[in-house]
């Protein structure tokens, strides 16, 4: 197989180098389980990174990809299942206008920047050490996630000419805003950010960031676009728009909205989204964006989506990560639980964690470990001490029990 692709993987995390372990090939998954080739059972922490709020093979899902690729797969037309995906997003997400399907959060975010170029006439990305926006150029300068876990700075490939127009600045970092915004301010066309990190591991925002680049971008005419592809549909129903009360001018999703298949969104007010081809003159296309297989996917997984299931998971997440901390602690083993709603990462390090920096001087040697000792205990976290550990509803009290289980063995082993 590693012959074939690329060290064996169609995404490098898969190949769980940083954990020096051995990349397993999964054969099927359902509910909370994912199942590897030699038989073995994980309670899986990584659910295809995002997607699958519902666990693997919610049925809701299921049944409405069957009934959607009954009527065929694809069409390259306007589809009936597409405006109905837009209707329910938003339902959830009052403050946008219009939507544009494309196929990847990759996609939304190179949409989203090429509209605020558009739309401005600047050229100048702020983004933010650790932040993740996918894998398009512009994006590749102290990206999170991946690149982060295998250390590299940046990707080769890119030209320089192009990550100049990139300034990445610390997470959280208000004076740092403040001094980019006096020094360029008239030449930035937008701000992009995780409005809650999740690819350093989860970061939340510290009082007043949000706030703060909302009120430099609108003085300065520059946009805000907050990459949701995490946290939409997910930290709340309105994601993180609606957990902050700040809005943006765009916002990008993906993985919730695809319900695991693939698809992505670039979603905000019509005078912007006008700017977009065929309205506008900033092209943006896609021979399989709004696919209905994936919509319809996507627009079962909303429909289900209720308080219920988001207090549930967020109560879980809670139970999960103070248990952590509890058996951390009885062993001397400093740990930091970063939590937003339903969602966590567990760092080995006795500070705060509030950035790329305090992210990167946790322990990563000790979290391989423990990916090593949960997966032989059979619960299957992040192979990177810099991802969101992800939870469903499909996870209940017995996969806890075994997850902690297997947290107290790497504590007899690792700690006092
Ligand atoms: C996953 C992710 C992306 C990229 O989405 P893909 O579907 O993998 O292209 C962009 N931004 C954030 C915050 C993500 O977590």
């Amino acid at each position: 197989m590693a012959r074939l692709i690329p060290g064996g993987v169609n995404s490098p995390v898969r190949a769980f180098t940083a954990v020096g372990g051995k990349p397993f090939i999964t054969t099927k998954a359902k509910g909370a389980y994912i199942y590897d080739i030699d038989g073995n059972r994980y309670v899986d922490y990584v659910m295809s990174w995002g997607p699958l709020l519902r666990g693997h093979t919610f049925p809701a899902s299921i049944a409405a990809i069957r009934r959607a690729a009954g009527n065929g797969v694809s069409f390259g037309t306007a589809a009936e299942a597409e405006f109905e995906l837009c209707a329910l997003v938003k339902k959830r997400l009052a403050w946008i206008d219009m939507i544009r399907l494309v196929n990847s959060g990759t996609e939304a975010c190179m949409t989203a920047i090429r509209l605020a170029r558009g739309f401005t006439g600047r050229k100048i990305i702020v983004k933010f050490d650790g932040g993740y926006h996918g894998h398009s150029d512009s994006f590749l300068v102290r990206a999170g996630s991946g690149l982060a876990t295998g250390g590299l700075p940046a990707s080769a490939g890119v030209p320089a000419e192009l990550s100049a127009l990139t300034i990445s600045l610390p997470f959280n970092d208000l004076e740092a805003v403040d001094r980019c915004f006096d020094r360029h301010g008239r030449k930035i066309a937008a701000v992009i950010v995780e409005p809650v990190a999740g690819n350093m591991g989860v970061v939340p925002p510290d009082d007043g960031f949000l706030e703060l680049l909302r009120t430099k971008t609108a003085e300065h005419g520059a946009l805000l676009v907050f990459d949701e592809v995490i946290t939409g549909f997910r930290v709340a129903p309105g994601g993180a728009v609606e957990l902050f009360g700040i809005v943006p001018d765009l916002a990008c999703y993906g993985k919730i909205l695809g319900g695991g298949l693939p698809i992505g969104a670039v979603a905000g007010k019509a005078r912007i989204m006008k700017m977009l081809a065929p309205l506008g003159p900033v092209y943006q296309a896609g021979t399989l964006s709004g696919n209905p297989v994936s919509a319809a996917c996507g627009a079962a997984l909303l429909k289900s989506l209720n308080g219920r299931i988001y207090k549930q998971i967020e109560n879980y997440a809670i139970e999960l990560t103070k248990s952590l901390e509890a058996i951390a602690a009885e062993r001397g083993i400093p740990l930091t639980v970063n939590r937003v709603a339903g969602l966590f990462t567990p760092y080995f390090s006795a500070e705060k964690v509030t950035d790329f920096e305090t992210a990167r001087r946790s322990n990563m040697k000790l979290y391989a470990a423990l990916f090593r000792v949960m997966l032989n205990h059979g619960v299957f976290v992040p192979p990177s001490g810099y991802e969101a550990w992800f939870i469903s509803d499909a996870h209940s009290r017995t996969h806890l029990n075994k997850t902690l289980r297997a947290f107290e063995r790497f504590a007899v082993l690792y700690g006092k």
